[in-house]
């Protein structure tokens, strides 16, 4: 199973990070044990500094495929949550001003919290609210319709070049108001109507 990743997905958030406006989607990968569940730990290593939630719409395959057509590629999404890109930062910014990649920033251990699958059956993909909260505090507060490529644009993209497997998980961006999370803070992601997600940071 791999974690499909997109970046800077979200226009607010390219500004926030000083990215450039993309003109193809940002295409990374996240290993398999980077997922926690929801009320598991996500785990600081010592020495790693400014770590930082991204409050994502997943996208979970129900079955896989190969060059799929924008137009039939939702049908391959059998169920959605909420997933948490977390990201030490410090490191990944060393990593983008070396023009290297990022896999270590992205892919530690339990960096990668997931909230329990619901159906995609019936859900607008196109109009989701996210939030992220902080200690009770909202941090994010966005919405898919913000979206640069929509997801059946980013599943149409990825699988010209890259077999989807059953099981595979694509994280779709995050909008503007990402920051650092400490040790006992809890992290609370929420799709509006759909998926909640809750995590202490050690
Ligand atoms: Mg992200």
């Amino acid at each position: 199973m791999k974690i499909i990743c997109i970046g800077w997905n979200y226009k607010p958030h390219l500004k926030e990070l000083n990215g450039p406006l993309p003109e193809v989607p940002l295409v990374f990968l996240k290993p398999s044990t980077c997922i926690v569940h929801n009320d598991e730990e996500i785990v600081i290593p010592k020495g790693i500094t400014n770590v930082q939630y991204e409050c994502e719409l997943a996208l979970v395959f129900g079955k896989g495929g190969k060059d799929i057509p924008e137009k039939d590629a939702l049908s391959y999404v059998s169920h959605i949550a909420v997933f948490n890109d977390v990201t030490a930062r410090d490191m990944q910014n060393e990593y983008r001003k070396r023009g290297d990649a990022w896999s270590l920033a992205k892919g530690m251990d339990t960096f990668g919290p997931i909230s329990d699958y619901v159906p995609a059956d019936g859900i607008d993909l196109s109009n989701l609210h996210l939030t992220l909260k902080v200690n009770g505090e909202i941090r994010q507060d966005g919405n898919t319709s913000d979206m640069i490529f929509s997801p059946a644009k980013l599943i149409s993209y990825v699988s010209k070049y890259m077999t989807i497997e059953e099981g595979d998980i694509m994280a779709t961006g995050t909008p503007e108001g990402v920051g650092e999370i400490v040790p006992g803070d809890i992290v609370e992601l929420e799709i509006e109507n759909h998926c909640k997600l809750r995590n202490r940071v050690v």
